[in-house]
């Protein structure tokens, strides 16, 4: 049930409807859209009765929920939400452009590349410092190092820094670094990890699961929600498909689809879902085209001595050319990209 408040309902109005809510046993949720206020119930096991509230002071509408989840819902919050993270926005109309390297790996790897990707327009610089990779014998990061490494590379160049949570054991050290927080495609459906994150305010950025659909992941930023963090960013990053000559097959029909559905930002992770720095660049205007918030790219210095996915970053001359690339699709669907730094 979605409780719609009128556009001129007061503070009491809304806190008379959030305390009925919680006299029934459930939980009230407050989304603050630019027009209006909509309360959502989670915790009920049987339908509410509308008229419980409707005639309340300040209700325009009780409206039931027929999708899954609530909050994450464009019932719930009709206009698209914009994610602050410290200043920068994922959601507005400048595209959020998130670049870096796969793994952290050593200082001068990351500042190299920080600076390159920031120079060249990017405002969020990403490194993974716990990888959660397939086989146990891959590299698995260099982990508080490298978040020492990310902190001094925040402080050194001012960019963001987004970089993945694997559990909930080091989530804690993470989110001390992190301006985003990564969710990984493999964690898409670690409930305890959601539940953690959804206890945080921090931005979340959580990736599609490698065969979830589109419903899944919706449902998975639902838990993060529901624990009252509002800061999720989507992110399509390809997914498994009968065609093995990709590293995945990047579904850009995900994003009208959730954009239609939902008023999270997406973005889009080309370097995933491709799998090979060739493709890269084709398949990041054509995320853009098709509607996505931002772009999120591996970079890497030498990509041929990466420790991780280096068949799919881009050289730094590479990143630039598909930043200048990037800024004449933004235009043609009214977006903006922040300028290169000459
Ligand atoms: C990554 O971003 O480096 C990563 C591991 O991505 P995914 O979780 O999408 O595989
Ligand atoms: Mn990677």
């Amino acid at each position: 049930m979605l409780i719609l408040m009128t556009g001129d309902a007061t503070r009491e109005d809304i806190q008379r409807v959030k305390d009925k809510i919680a006299a029934l046993g459930f939980i009230a949720h407050e989304i603050v859209g630019a027009s209006r206020v909509a309360v959502a119930i989670t915790g009920n096991k049987t339908k509410v009765n509308p008229d419980l509230f409707s005639m309340m002071h300040g209700v325009e509408e009780a409206v039931p929920v027929t999708k899954p989840y609530k909050l994450v819902g464009r019932a719930a919050k009709p206009e698209n939400s914009e994610i602050d993270v410290d200043g920068e926005t994922i959601g507005g109309q400048e595209l959020a452009i998130i670049a870096g390297p796969c793994s952290v790996e050593n200082w001068d790897q990351l500042i190299a590349t920080a600076e390159v990707v920031k120079d060249a327009g990017a405002r969020f610089l990403r490194g993974g410092a716990f990888k959660p990779r397939t086989s146990p014998y891959a590299f698995q990061g260099i982990k508080e190092e490298g978040l020492a490494l990310l902190r001094e590379a925040k402080l050194k160049t001012g960019l963001k820094v987004i970089t993945e949570a694997k559990d909930v054991e080091t989530l804690p050290a993470v989110a001390e670094v992190a301006d985003v927080i990564q969710i990984g495609a493999r964690n898409m459906q670690n409930f305890s990890l959601l539940e953690a994150v959804g206890d945080l305010r921090k931005p979340v950025m959580l990736k599609r699961g490698i065969s979830a659909t589109i419903e899944e992941l919706l449902m998975s930023a639902e838990y993060i929600l529901a624990r009252g963090n509002m800061n999720v960013i989507l992110c399509e990053r390809g997914i498994r498909t009968f065609e093995p000559y990709t590293r995945n097959t990047l579904d850009l029909n995900a994003i009208p689809v959730i954009k239609k559905l939902s008023h999270l930002p997406i973005i889009v992770d080309p370097s995933h879902g491709i799998g090979m720095w060739d493709g890269v660049s084709a398949m990041a205007l054509a995320g853009i085209a098709a509607g996505a918030d931002g772009l999120m790219i591996e970079v890497h210095p030498n990509p041929e001595a990466a420790l991780s996915d280096g068949a799919q970053s881009l050289r730094p001359d590479r990143f630039r050319e598909l930043m200048q690339r990037v800024r004449a699709v933004a235009a043609a669907v009214d977006r903006t990209v922040a300028v290169e730094i000459a």
